[in-house]
């Protein structure tokens, strides 16, 4: 099976919490037994806390980070760098090799420039993958671990959404499923997990600000792999133990995001 698993930006903070261990060691397993594994993540609060120590300051427009060049190299630093290197070698502990790619090693990643009335600067949508080369890596027995970094026409870096890469990334891997591990047990009515969420929902959950913030993202990203063809697309909590595991085996412990027209809820 092919999966593409998206790590939660919280995880990726506590690189030496147990947590994330024990998360880097499920992706291991999975990958030994024989699973096409790839991996995403951004890291956008260690990205801003850099940022801040370097006395730069974060703005965001709806909830996309405006890219200004400084700020486009300390992604380069942090999410292709600190955190994509770190997350490749915790999974590389448990035997299981892993290896970080990004933006433009091997042209893996290639960006456009996300159109955007405000001007975002250095903000980038997916727009090809290198699909042979991660095959390749995959035949050689190694897991993908990608920062969302896109290299562009202008051969400038793009700092693309995590989620959004995510999504494109199984799109273009024709990846069987996609996971996303968050830092809340699923998409949330109140103190709730809905079990699933239909595409045709996902509008009103947001007009009536019963999903906000980082989910909105999450869930239009959700929306475009399936648009793209991937069939299974779950939302699941990073700090369960069993989440990651029995959303690769088909059990959903979380949200499960699915094609259906449905409006409203109940
Ligand atoms: P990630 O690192 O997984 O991308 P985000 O912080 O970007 O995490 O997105 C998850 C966050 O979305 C949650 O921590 C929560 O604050 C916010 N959120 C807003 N509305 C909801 C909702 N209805 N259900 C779950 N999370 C929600
Ligand atoms: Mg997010």
């Amino acid at each position: 099976m092919r999966l593409v698993i998206k790590f939660a930006g919280a995880l990726l903070e506590r690189p030496t919490e147990a947590l994330y261990k024990s998360r880097s060691q499920q992706v291991a397993e999975l990958a030994t037994q024989g699973h096409q594994v790839f991996v995403v993540h951004g890291g956008g609060r260690t990205f801003t806390r850099t940022l801040a120590r370097l006395g730069i300051e974060s703005r965001f427009v709806e909830g996309l980070r405006v890219t200004d060049p400084e700020t486009r190299d300390v992604a380069l630093m942090v999410l292709g760098g600190l955190l994509n290197k770190q997350l490749a070698a915790a999974i590389s502990a448990f035997e299981q090799p892993a290896v970080g790619i990004a933006g433009g090693d091997a042209a893996c990643f290639l960006a456009e420039p996300l159109s955007h009335p405000a001007g975002l600067g250095f903000v980038g949508e997916l727009r090809a993958v290198n699909v042979e080369f991660i095959e390749s890596l995959w035949a050689a027995g190694l897991v993908p671990v990608a920062a969302c970094l896109g290299l562009g026409a202008d051969g400038q870096v793009y700092n693309i959404n995590a989620d959004q890469m995510a999504a494109a990334c199984a799109g273009y891997l024709r990846a069987d499923k996609l996971i996303y591990l968050t830092d809340v047990p699923g998409v949330l009515d109140g103190d709730e997990v809905i079990e699933s969420v239909e595409c045709g929902e996902i509008d009103d959950l947001v007009k009536t600000n019963k999903v906000s913030g980082g989910m909105v993202l999450k869930l239009d990203a959700c929306r475009r792999a399936l648009a793209a063809g991937v069939s299974d697309v779950q939302i699941v909590g990073g700090e369960n133990t069993s989440s990651l595991l029995a959303a690769a085996s088909g059990e959903c412990r979380g949200t499960r995001v699915g094609t259906g027209t449905r409006v409203g809820r109940g």
